[in-house]
């Protein structure tokens, strides 16, 4: 097995993190000038006047069940887009290498190179495929600067799982040479497999997971890194120290009791019969050309007049995602899936 740091930058590894404030619940705390009250408004456990732990324990262990892995592969970030944004600073040097994304994807991977200054190589999914992965092309594409691949499945904004078979042979083809990060931000709409559970087989393999989507929890920001520990350590040595809020640790623990999860499972089943049931309502519409298939809580639809269609959606004051600045999708919006009301508001503006 070869070791996933040795594509990681050399002046991070080599880097002294900062030395946080110790974290010894036993021990009185007067050691980080914080305030020794509480501000009267405070109604946390913890108390919002001290430093939250660095990676809250009792959240990274439930995080870690949640996703079936050990403590060890799983660091708590700021939501998914916190993972995404350390992973290229910590691999990628600035002004040299590079990263791969499968477009049309989710925009903040090429946003978080942009901000370090690695440059992004696009290999597009293939449209007369139904947006699958061009795994040959993606490895013929790879250069000794690639650092990382993104790969989204269920993808944003298309909607679709992607062929494990396809990620395997990408995964199989970069070993060694550059990291694969699959973000599974809509994992728990689709009924393929996470690939969490082929962490260990592939030490180059990063997943990304988000509290955001599923869980209902996008305001908390809430998202895991899912790596080789040496992955993580790496990581943990960039996140700001403090990154967790406390509301953020009690809010999430409270959505991840068992009776939480089991609520969250049903709203989640809810959607994807909601999902299908527009999907089928919107084919038979006379404005609509297509409705892509999707395994996650949006559709992708391509419409006869997408400048139509959006101004019926305004003047029923839904709010939609308009996608035709994306290459390839000039007829599409994006929608998604709300309460069986809203849905209904959906199917109605068309018809
Ligand atoms: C929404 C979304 C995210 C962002 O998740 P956060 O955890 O809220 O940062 C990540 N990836 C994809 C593909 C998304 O659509």
């Amino acid at each position: 097995m070869t070791d996933p740091l040795a594509l990681a930058r050399e002046d991070i590894l080599a880097l002294e993190p900062y030395a946080h404030a110790c974290w010894d619940p036993g021990l009185e705390r007067l050691h980080a000038n914080e305030s020794p009250w509480r501000c009267p408004s405070d109604a946390t456990r913890a108390g919002l006047n001290r430093y939250p732990e660095p990676q809250p324990k009792e959240l990274v262990a439930a995080l870690a069940a949640l996703y079936d892995v050990p403590t060890s592969r799983l660091l708590l970030g700021r939501g998914s887009d916190e993972g995404i944004d350390l992973l290229v600073r910590a691999f990628c040097v600035a002004g040299r290498d590079s990263i791969l994304v499968c477009p049309p994807t989710f925009g903040m991977y090429a946003v978080a190179a942009r901000i370090q200054d690695a440059s992004v190589t696009s290999v597009p999914l293939r449209r007369d495929r139904d947006y699958s992965l061009d795994a040959a092309a993606m490895l013929t594409a790879l250069t000794p600067n690639t650092k990382l691949i993104f790969v989204c499945t269920p993808n944003n904004p298309t909607g679709n799982s992607l062929d494990p078979v396809a990620i395997e042979e990408v995964l199989r083809g970069t070993e060694g040479r550059a990291l694969v990060v699959i973000d599974e931000a809509y994992a728990e709409f689709s009924t393929s497999a996470s690939w969490a559970a082929a962490l260990s087989r592939w030490p180059h393999l990063v997943v990304l997971r988000t509290l955001s989507k599923a869980q209902g929890l996008a305001g908390a920001r809430v998202g895991c890194v899912l790596a080789d520990p040496r992955i993580i350590e790496l990581l943990r040595k960039i996140i700001p120290p403090y990154a967790i809020a406390q509301t953020t640790v009690e809010a999430a623990l409270l959505a991840l009791s068992p009776s939480q999860l089991f609520a969250s499972r049903e709203r989640v089943a809810l959607l994807c019969r909601e999902r299908d049931r527009i999907a089928s309502r919107l084919a038979r519409s006379a404005a609509v050309l297509r409705v892509w298939p999707s395994d996650a809580n949006f559709l992708l639809v391509d419409f006869e007049n997408a400048e139509n269609a959006l101004a019926r959606f305004t003047a029923a004051g839904l709010l939609v995602r308009d996608q035709r600045r994306q290459g390839g999708l000039e007829r599409a919006l994006r929608i998604t899936v709300g309460t069986p009301e809203q849905n209904d508001r959906i199917i109605a503006s068309l018809t």
